[in-house]
């Protein structure tokens, strides 16, 4: 694979021009939100201003063209993640609405006293507490494999946790918080020869490597389209067909049924059995145009960039004692590095570093509970992408090395 032509894709971003007090932004948020390229916000206005119409499958050219564009805009995605086809991808509005989808589909009719769901310590909000929440509605336990000191997943403690009794094994993949890139193979085949359900949470592995949720052999998967190149309010729920057709929809109205009368309802095909009302079809159609803007990057190169960049960062961060960096080692992290500065409060490092222009993500990173299991309030986020440079990595360690005279 190729090195990434990083001046050729920053043109696509031009929001990357922007100054703040006569600083250029290092825009070093991604695993929050990456920027947008060209081509995808095109997409959103050719769509307005060319295609716009509902997808009732109106009669009309407008309808016919907008439902063939979100329609195939599912085969792209499906394509993208290794799905068999549309079937298996429902959009959502995030990754969020994704693991609550089925959460409330599956987890609400199938789960009681005595089932279990097991987690990682490292996991986000998004599935944390949504599991959370449904254990106390059902009755089931909820249990954490444990992270270890180095920042990686306990996979004897994995062996350990999962049982007959579990019912569902949901795990994030890649780590917003840590970099740590977890064994999503072992843990899938622990889940599954247990005969529980598995669960993945890719909101932070699809945009920065190749993904093929059957190779994982995940029953579920999810991921937002705004880490990706991709707009706000679309996200995507993976599901293995079989399990999408056993399941009951969540959200009930228009456009996800076949046949209603006064007494009861039947339901549409998969997947817009689960897409209830007017969907997310400007969204969708861009998202799937972001899929074409990385795989034409070529998500090997897209990977090794942003891995690349984030052990650059690691090397030069270990330059400091007083920067404790969360997670495993530099040669063997996704692309981002949250750290903490020696008696600087993260959100005092992010202001500093705002100074210069530096925009890095400060806090928890809906990680509460992993924070306080590391006993720290919070850590500073240094996330990277395609358009990022070693160069912008120096500024960011220059700028804090700054803050740490400022505090000392
Ligand atoms: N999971 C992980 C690992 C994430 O990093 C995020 C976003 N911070 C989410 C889930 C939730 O994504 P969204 O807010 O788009 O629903």
């Amino acid at each position: 694979s190729e090195p990434l032509d990083v001046e050729r894709i920053r043109e696509d971003f031009p929001i990357l021009e922007r100054e703040f007090r006569g600083e250029q932004l290092v825009y070093l948020d991604n695993a929050a939100t990456s920027q947008t390229p060209d081509p995808v916000v095109d997409a959103i206005s050719h769509y307005y201003r060319h295609t716009n119409a509902n997808v009732h499958r109106g009669l009309h050219h407008l309808s016919q063209e907008a439902s063939i564009a979100y329609e195939e805009a599912h085969d792209r995605v499906a394509e993208f993640i290794g799905a068999e086809g549309r079937e298996e991808v429902v959009f959502t509005k995030n990754a969020t609405e994704a693991v609550n989808t089925v959460a409330y589909a599956w987890g609400l009719a199938e789960l009681g006293p005595g089932d279990e769901i097991v987690l990682t310590e490292m996991d986000h909000h998004a599935t944390l507490v949504t599991w959370q929440q449904l254990a106390k509605k059902t009755g089931a336990d909820v249990k954490f494999i444990r992270v270890d000191e180095e920042g990686y997943l306990d996979v004897d403690h994995a062996r350990e946790l999962i049982t007959d009794d579990t019912a569902m094994v949901s795990m994030i993949h890649v780590s917003n918080t840590l970099g740590t890139i977890n064994p999503v193979e072992a843990i899938g085949e622990i889940a599954h020869d247990h005969d529980a359900l598995y669960f993945v949470d890719g909101a932070q592995s699809v945009p920065h490597m190749p993904v093929d949720v059957q190779a994982m052999d995940a029953d579920f998967f999810a991921f937002s389209g705004h880490k990706m190149c991709g707009p706000t309010g679309i996200g995507v729920l993976y599901g293995k067909e079989r399990l999408l057709e056993e399941m009951q929809p969540y959200l009930y109205g228009g456009m996800m049924i076949e046949k209603v009368t006064y007494e009861d309802s039947t339901w549409h095909d998969l997947p817009w059995k689960f897409e209830a009302g007017t969907p997310v079809i400007a969204q969708g159609i861009a998202l799937a145009e972001a899929c074409d803007y990385l795989d034409d990057i070529g998500m090997e190169n897209v990977q090794r960039h942003g891995e690349e960049l984030a052990e650059y960062a690691y090397d030069r961060l270990s330059e400091f004692e007083d920067i404790d960096i969360l997670g495993p080692p530099g040669d063997d992290r996704a692309a981002l590095v949250s750290f903490n500065l020696d008696g600087v409060h993260a959100h005092d490092a992010s202001e500093i570093l705002n100074e210069y222009a530096v925009a890095v993500r400060a806090g928890d990173h809906c990680t509460q509970p992993l924070h306080d299991k590391l006993g720290i309030p919070s850590s500073t986020r240094a996330s990277f992408y395609i358009y990022n440079t070693k160069a912008e990595v120096d500024k960011l360690v220059a700028a804090l090395d700054e803050a740490r005279q400022l505090f000392a």
